[in-house]
């Protein structure tokens, strides 16, 4: 029977790619196995997720995409996101363990490779005698502390929405209550509830992979590798595996090709890309604000614009209407500033954008995979969180591992024109900017450094390989008999 490894990867394109390019380097360091990546029909971004996975499809046919059927009661689409995500992988369970079983019927499953927002499937998984693994699509330091946040959390009088405290944690700087996950903030929220189940199996899973390379989070990976972050219970192994990011996966279309081709036109290093991942929606006079901040600067600038989130309710997070320019950014801005910035509606191929020579800077909203991207292409940030663990990111960011400027923003996330053209100045011509840039240019020749043969990433995902051939056959063969 063939060997498969089974992964799940949660909702949206950065989870789903890195799950991807994991699955890639997993068939190519033992060729013997194949992989299944298990998908639910709801909420990814349509087209950039097609076109993607119709790449994948063609040039690695070793992976597989299993379509998992429509639920028959969907969630409701209007709690918020993340208690959606969640509800909708414990929704999956049944149809999930049939899966499984009718996966194993025909093949034996080594293992399966869990993304940590779908930790619903952990207990299925187990309870059928997969040996399971999480991959952990953010940074060392986001897994450290999930599998800390017991430790973190304990002795809190109330919710951290209620809370003005600074927590700590092994090997990071300390993090206010406020800059903690918005999916952590109320103790009584379903969110809190599954990322404290998710934190206690991760401690139980057979390893943790993580989306990151070796020399970008020596710190944390250190506290890591003491025990620092599970006191009372070995950590479970980790694999450094990063950075897991769309490699060679262009689609040529008139989109991507205007953006490179006007890139092509700038002098080297010179523009600021401004993309804010695959939900961020600014608010309707902070489209404007950005506008005048973008003037007042000078710089050059790519920038991709989304129309504002609904005013009353989460709406669909992954809808991307065309956005009406006109009405959305001030009078005669197109025009004055077009021969020095390029608006994009909706998607850019940032992958592509953040590697052409004449980017310089990025306002980034601080998730994983941007962050990664940056790195990998030496371009340094300007930390713009707007969602998710993003606040929290930036503190690792800033005063961590130290490869973005802070921008001042109101308690709720407003940025003044005046501030972000400071900030972009700072970040292209001063000082600071500068000693940013040198070392993420460092940490650019090391994350490509990881993944040739032999690098640091390649030889965490040969351990990992080799951890699959070691399990017992018990382990692999529970429900085949
Ligand atoms: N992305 C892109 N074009 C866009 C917006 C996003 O290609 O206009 C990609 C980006 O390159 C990254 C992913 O979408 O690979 C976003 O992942 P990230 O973890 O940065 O943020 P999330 O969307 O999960 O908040």
């Amino acid at each position: 029977m063939e060997d498969v490894v089974v992964m799940f990867p949660s909702l949206g394109i950065g989870h789903l790619i890195s799950m991807v390019e994991l699955g890639e380097l997993i068939i190519t360091q033992d060729p013997s196995l194949s992989i299944t990546i298990l998908l639910t029909p709801e909420h990814y971004e349509a087209t950039a997720t097609a076109d993607y996975m119709k790449t994948v499809t063609k040039t690695t046919p070793s992976i597989t995409f299993h379509h998992l059927p429509p639920l028959d009661h969907p969630p409701d689409s209007s709690i918020p996101f993340y208690d959606l995500v969640f509800q909708l992988v414990k929704q999956y369970r049944p149809i999930l363990k049939d899966t499984l079983k009718s996966i194993s019927n025909k093949s034996t499953i080594k293992a399966a490779i869990l993304d940590f927002m779908s930790n619903d499937a952990f207990e299925i998984c187990t309870g059928l005698g997969i040996p399971t693994y999480y991959l952990f699509t953010g940074s060392a330091f986001g897994a450290g502390i999930m599998l800390y946040l017991q430790m973190m959390l304990k002795n809190l009088p109330g919710s951290l929405k209620d809370l003005e405290v600074c927590l700590e944690a092994p090997g990071t700087p300390p993090i206010h209550s406020r800059d903690m996950p918005i999916t952590l903030q109320d103790r009584n929220s379903y969110s809190y509830e599954n990322l404290i189940s998710t934190s206690n199996n991760m401690g139980k899973s057979f390893g943790i992979i993580v989306n990151t390379f070796a020399a970008l989070e020596p710190r944390v990976m250190k506290a890591l590798a003491d025990g620092e972050y599970v006191p009372d219970g070995p950590t479970p192994p980790t694999y450094y595996v990063g950075p897991l990011i769309k490699s060679n996966k262009t689609s040529s279309d008139g989109d991507n090709n205007k953006c490179l081709e006007w890139l092509s036109l700038q002098p080297s290093k010179s523009v600021v890309v401004l993309i804010f991942g695959s939900l961020g929606k600014l608010k309707r006079d902070q489209l404007m604000e950005m506008a005048k901040g973008l003037e007042k600067s000078g710089q050059r600038f790519l920038w991709v614009v989304r129309n504002p989130p609904p005013e009353n309710g989460p709406g669909d997070a992954f809808e991307l209407k065309d956005p009406s320019l006109d009405d959305l950014l001030p009078e005669g801005f197109l025009e004055r500033t077009k021969d020095k910035g390029l608006v994009v509606k909706n998607w850019a191929p940032q992958g592509e954008i953040l590697r052409h020579d004449s980017v310089g800077g990025f306002v980034c909203h601080c998730g994983w995979n941007s962050v990664l991207e940056a790195m990998h292409a030496g371009v340094p940030l300007v930390a713009w969180p707007l969602y998710a663990e993003q606040k929290m990111n930036r503190v690792h960011l800033v005063e961590g591992i130290k490869v973005a400027l802070r921008l001042k923003m109101t308690e709720d996330g407003f940025v003044t024109a005046e501030e972000l053209a400071e900030r972009l100045k700072e970040l292209m011509e001063e000082e600071s900017g500068r000693k940013i840039r040198d070392h993420v240019s460092k940490m650019s020749e090391c994350a490509k450094a990881a993944v040739v043969d032999g690098g640091s990433s390649r030889v965490s995902v040969a351990e990992f390989v080799d951890s699959l051939k070691s399990l017992r056959p018990l382990e692999q063969h529970v429900f085949q008999g």
